[in-house]
């Protein structure tokens, strides 16, 4: 009998691209999908192939409806997994539960996933009988599928990263943020935009308008346009922001990596106005001396999507920008080079989509492990 898949969060920027990856790759046809809302109960059910599914939304909040899925994906975001989750549980529900939300990542009965570097580890846990699994954070997924050779081959001691993410990354009311604060600045260009202005007072208007306080930023908290944000998340006790500090954790949770065997892992995260597609800078300490081209080997043939962009200024700026991948399961990684710090160190740049690898796409395929 086919399985009853509950989802929840479908609307969302996350949600959205599941849905259309999985039309893509003809993934309803295995189950009998039913949609939930926390806000549009009632309403029409989502259109596939411009036709609307028989039935109604949901409400993602009644309990009753929900203990009757085997399965439920949600990309509602922490709120609802904290309000529904522990109430399910200890409800007696024993089905299956797929988040992207990262409240439950590093629950001891919780599986991170990612299967092109722990699909092994996925499938032992699923024989096992474990029932949660979660998408791990964005920037850990693209950087892992980056540097998926290094880590399988155990090679790096540590890792100092940077990141540049996009707006989308934080959800749909920032991306709404960032497109409001365009057609504000929009608003002046338009009348001032001519060759006869000075180019300071320009910059001097612009600076003015983004100031002042009815400038939309209800979400950023601060101009994101023409500007970045130099922290994502909450504050740990150790200065790092959650964005920062889940980069270390999670890795090593994947990696199934223990005391003296984690692989250290810092550095800053940085939302940037890009729409989609997060960006990281690494320096890695390789555990030991090995050539470049040895290094781009190990790399690419790691997985599939991975693929080495030349340490070339037009390659680079071809193939390794947030435009150039945006809407793909690419990870391209360039930039690789040996820094002047000493052999044992490397440089290099990656990006990938933040939602479809970076959220979407391991939910997908852990769905389909479980059906
Ligand atoms: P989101 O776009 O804000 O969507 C979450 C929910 O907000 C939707 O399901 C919808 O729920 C409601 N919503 C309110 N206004 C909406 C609008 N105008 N358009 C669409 N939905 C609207 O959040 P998200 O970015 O998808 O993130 C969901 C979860 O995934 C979060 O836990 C996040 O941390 C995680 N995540 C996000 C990313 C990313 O790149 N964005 C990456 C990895 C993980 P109702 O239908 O119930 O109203």
């Amino acid at each position: 009998m086919k399985k009853l898949v509950g989802f929840v969060g479908w609307r969302g920027m996350v949600g959205s691209v599941l849905l259309k990856r999985m039309l893509e790759e003809n993934d309803f046809e295995k189950f009998i999908p039913v949609f939930f809302s926390t806000s549009q109960v009632g309403k029409k059910n989502p259109k596939f192939k411009k036709k609307i599914l028989p039935g109604f939304l949901k409400d993602a909040y009644n309990l009753e409806e929900l203990m009757e899925l085997d399965i439920i994906i949600t990309c509602q975001g922490s709120d609802y997994t904290q309000k529904i989750y522990p109430i399910l549980r200890s409800s007696g529900w024993l089905g299956y539960w797929i988040d992207a939300a990262s409240d439950l990542r590093m629950n001891k009965d919780s599986v991170i996933v990612l299967d092109p570097i722990n699909g092994k580890n996925i499938k032992q846990s699923i024989e096992n009988g474990l029932k949660t699994f979660i998408g791990s954070n964005c920037t850990v997924s693209l950087m892992m599928l980056a540097l998926g050779g290094l880590f399988r081959n155990n090679l790096i001691e540590w890792i100092s990263f940077s990141t540049y993410q996009a707006a989308s990354g934080g959800g749909s009311g920032y991306i709404m943020d960032l497109l409001q604060q365009v057609y504000c600045l929009n608003k002046y260009l338009y009348k001032n935009l001519d060759l006869s202005t000075s180019i300071l007072k320009i910059e001097k208007d612009i600076t003015k308008i983004m100031n002042k306080n009815n400038f939309p930023v209800k979400n950023s908290l601060v101009p994101l346009i023409l500007n970045l944000i130099p922290w994502i998340d909450s504050r740990m006790n150790n200065g790092q922001s959650r964005e920062e500090w889940k980069m270390e954790k999670e890795t090593n949770k994947i990696l199934k990596k223990k005391n003296k065997d984690i692989i250290k892992i810092d550095g800053n995260c940085v939302r940037i106005g890009a729409l989609r597609c997060h960006s990281q800078s690494f320096l890695i300490k390789l555990k030991k001396n090995i050539n470049i081209n040895d290094i781009e080997r190990i790399i690419s043939n790691d997985n599939k999507w991975v693929s080495i962009v030349p340490n070339e200024k037009s390659e680079s700026l071809k193939k390794l920008t947030p435009l150039s991948i945006t809407g793909t399961l690419k990870i391209p990684i360039g930039r690789i080079r040996k820094s002047s710090l000493g052999q044992k160190y490397l440089s290099a740049f990656s990006i990938g989509d933040q939602l479809l690898w970076g959220a979407a796409e391991p939910l997908r395929r852990v769905l389909k492990f479980l059906l």
